[in-house]
Parts: C-alpha cells; structure tokens; sequence
C-alpha cells in the first residue's frame, strides 16, 4: 500500500497559518477516507487522490494544450499506425475500458509520454529511431503501464500544476497564441518523473503487453541501448526514460531476462520483429530539427515561417521547439525568451503579460525596432508572499529575491512578439545590455537562403554490396563527423559487416 504522502505536502505549508494547515490537513484526510481502491495491475487497494473520472477528465484537460504545444504530427500512415497497434494493446491491458488516445508530436526530441486517463504520446524523434515495430510495441507497453498501474496517482500532485513562471506561453506558432495559458499545465508534465520503483514495473508491463499482441520484447531491450548511445552523445536531451535511471545496463539485462520467461509461455516462432515493413513505413519522416520552426545559424534565430531575426548572444545555450525558443546564459544567471503577447496593442499586451506572470512594473515606453513599433518595459516579479496576498507576521518575514525582468513587445504583421530578459536585481544591470542587444536586434528576414530552408528526412535506402557499416554509409554519402548518429539511428556500429539488401535509414533533403 503506497501512503498517501501528505507530509510533503504540510512541510510545503510552513507559511500559512495554523488554521490553514489544519484545513488541508482535514480535507488530506477526508480525501483518502473517499478514495482507496484496487490498483488495476497489482490488485492491492491503496490510496488515490482522484477518481477514474477524474483521471480521465485531467487527461482530457492536458491533451490539447499538448498538442497545442507540439503540435500533430502531419502523416495519417503513422498516426494510424499507433492508434491501430496502442488500441489493440490497450484491450488485452489490464484497464481493457479506457478509451485510450494516440498521438505523434512534432518534437525532434526522443521521447514517449503518457498523461492520466490513457492519452500516449510519442515525439516522431522516437519514431525515427525506432528500427523495428516491435521495440515501438516495447515502448508502447510500457507506456500504456504507466496508465495501467495509476503510476499518476502515487504521484500526488507534485509539481504538476507548480511555478514554471514565465518559461510558460511561449508560442511560436500562429493557430495556437490563444492558449498560452494550457502550456503552463503541459510544461510541467514534461518535467514529471517517475521512481525507480514505477519505471521497473512498467518495464515489466511492457514486456508482457508487447509479447501478448505478437511482438518479440527483446527489441525493447534493444531499444535501451540506443537511448544510452543517444544520452552518452554531447548535447542529446536526456529521455525521460533514462533520467531516474543511473543504470540502464541493468535494466537492459532484467527486460531480456523477463523476455525470456515470458516467450516460454508461448510460441515464440509467431513473435514479430518486423524491421523492413517499419522502415518503410518511417520513409520520409523529418529527422532532427525543423528549419521551418526556426533554428540559429552564426548566433541568429531564424524564423522563416513567421519570417523573423534576431540574434542570440554569442556562447549562450538555447532550445527551440515549434512553441518556444529560449535562451540561456552558461552561468546560469540569466535567461531570455520569445513568447507571443496577448492583446490587439502593445499596452493591452504589456499589460497582460504584467497581470498574467504578476509583474510590478517599474517604467515602460514606446519606442520602435528596426521599424517596427515596440514597447520596452522593466518590471519585477512579484515576491511569493504577496502573491499570496498573506499577511505577513513579523519575525516570520522572509521577502525572497525575485527576478527582474525587461520586455520587448514588438509589434509585427499581426502578431506582437515579446522578448524577456531575466536575472535576480544584483545580476540585471550585468545583464541589461546582452537582453538590449537581442531585443533591439529583431527585425523582418528576407534572405531567401533562410526563408527556404527544408528539414532533413529518413530515406530507406537498400545496402548494394556487402560491407561494414562504415563503407556503406560512406557510399551514401554520410560525412566523418555524423557516422556514430547515423550509425544510432539504426542501432547498429560502424564495424559490423552489413548484407546486400539490407534496408538502412540515411538521412536526406
Ligand atoms: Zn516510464
């Protein structure tokens, strides 16, 4: 039985009063008396915070400002696909009743993600690096394990719905700038991690759910080691799967060990792998970053579809996805980003984006960048405790340092972009001039060399002479510097001799 862990939770509450304490205490209490039912897979009665409905419901509330931050998508072949192999799964799981959801976001990220109530999410970066239908199904079932075992429920609400600031709402693409709100919710649930102890039986629970619909699970296995390839290499975002983890080893070695137990239980010459039909499927899908979202080039962000620039202070890290782009300085000290204001003018904007991320605004006035009108505005983040609007009790009275922030609203087209730049007061003034820089830096793109550039794809191309891998990724084409990715992205190495016919995956324009 897995206690409801509100002890965390009163901790959390050491600034409000007696009475408030004792109230979430109470309604702590009423809240497990009314919700303790079997768990699904185990068949243990614990506590849960939420009813199935409201599973479902907060599952349904999450998946469109998913989407909307993502985005679909675009290739119905895939998408059914999923649907088709995650519905069948769905039916011989142990939550055979939900209506389970399936979608391919538009993330060059390798990721998978399940959300209460059964929605499942897979980045088409995870489905570009996949090399078989079966370590798909792997991943599938242990996804749809997350759901089955209610691993949200010993979650509590954690950190789902907590500060993420003003990280939050920023959109980048056109048809979704109205629901900068939901982003808040969806950032969060990116964040959220799972324990050893809930990734461990979801591993199992995707064993036995992919050996049930035909696949053969040792390719789930298989599929961890091209994630700790993909970790090992600089740069390359952690998967979810692999960040609570410090020993995917021993978690390669106990799928094969539960692969095996399971295949004895059934005809293991029926079990599917079914590389060649999964290759062809992926033919064409975008691999890496989508130019058409944006991307820097030489210290400038460039976006051709909303056709914009500006530049990106020299040695800063940065991260763009279709609905943020944000920047960092190494030290950590400092942080810029692009959102979309909300609003038919720059004050209507400035002043949403004050009430919105709470902000006391220290002085504001219009000015123009690089022609296009604008709105500077420097402002502080208001201090927890005044937020809450609490009394404040003397001796008690801890005024944490908040950041301070300068906007840019620049109005362009008919969107009105903002850039902020953040750092605590005794850093901003060090700061002030880099965030100048960027903010006054942005300006419409003409270069038709940016305007016009196209993502890379997987092309499915067929081995013509035997060889190693190296020799025939070269005679592919595939430069010195991008033979280990080449070679991860078809779980394979480069001194492994390779058969004529073989299908590989080579990326192309
Ligand atoms: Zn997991």
């Amino acid at each position: 039985m897995k206690p409801f862990n509100f002890k965390s939770m009163v901790m959390k509450t050491t600034n409000f009063s007696k009475f408030a304490q004792l109230l979430l205490f109470c309604s702590a209490i009423i809240f497990i008396v009314t919700a303790c039912s079997r768990n699904p897979v185990t068949g243990k009665k614990e506590m849960s915070f939420t009813s199935e409905e409201k599973e479902i419901a907060l599952g349904k509330s999450y998946d469109p400002s998913i989407q909307a931050q993502f985005g679909v998508y675009d290739d119905a072949k895939l998408q059914n696909f999923i649907t088709e192999k995650g519905k069948q799964m769905g039916k011989i799981s142990h939550r055979p009743h939900l209506d389970y959801q399936f979608k391919v976001v538009d993330s060059p990220i390798v990721n998978a993600f399940a959300v209460p109530g059964g929605y499942i999410y897979f980045t088409r970066g995870i489905m570009a690096h996949f090399n078989n239908e079966a370590e798909f199904a792997g991943v599938l079932g242990h996804e749809i394990g997350h759901v089955t075992a209610r691993h949200f429920i010993s979650q509590q609400r954690n950190q789902i719905f907590a500060q993420v600031g003003l990280i939050a709402g920023v959109v980048l693409s056109q048809d979704i700038r109205n629901n900068a709100d939901m982003f808040q919710q969806s950032l969060g649930l990116l964040m959220l991690k799972f324990g050893r102890d809930d990734e461990s039986q979801s591993d199992k629970l995707g064993v036995e759910y992919s050996t049930k619909i035909g696949y053969d699970s040792h390719n789930m296995a298989n599929f961890f080691n091209t994630l700790k390839r993909l970790s090992a290499k600089a740069g390359q975002t952690i998967p979810t799967f692999l960040s609570s983890h410090p020993d995917p080893g021993d978690r390669y070695n106990k799928v094969k060990q539960m692969s095996n137990e399971w295949q004895a239980k059934v005809d293991k010459n029926t079990l599917k792998t079914n590389r060649d039909s999964y290759l062809r499927m992926i033919e064409g899908i975008v691999y890496g970053e989508d130019p058409r979202q944006g991307f820097v080039e030489n210290w400038n962000f460039y976006h051709p579809e909303l056709k914009f620039q500006f530049p990106v202070p020299r040695g800063w890290k940065h991260q763009n996805s279709p609905t943020q782009f944000v920047m960092g300085a190494t030290d950590q000290k400092a942080m810029m980003l692009l959102t979309l204001g909300k609003g038919n003018s720059l004050e209507e904007a400035a002043q949403n984006a004050a009430t919105q991320y709470k902000l006391n605004v220290r002085e504001s006035r219009k000015t123009t960048v690089n022609g296009l009108p604008a709105l500077a505005m420097i402002s502080d983040q208001q201090a927890q405790q005044q937020q809450q609007g609490q009394s404040q009790q003397q001796g008690q009275q801890q005024q944490q340092p908040t950041p301070r922030i300068l906007t840019y609203f620049i109005k362009y087209g008919d969107l009105i972009y903002a850039i902020h730049g953040m750092a605590m007061p005794a850093d901003f003034d060090r700061y002030f001039n880099t965030f100048n820089n960027t903010m006054t830096g942005f300006k419409k793109l003409n270069d038709p060399d940016k305007l016009n550039r196209l993502p890379e794809r997987v092309r499915i191309k067929t081995v013509t002479q035997d060889g190693t891998v190296q020799s025939v990724f070269q005679s592919f084409g595939i430069k010195q510097d991008r033979m280990e990715e080449i070679a991860i992205l078809n779980s394979m190495h480069l001194r492994d001799p390779i058969k004529r016919g073989t299908l590989v995956k080579i990326p192309g324009k």
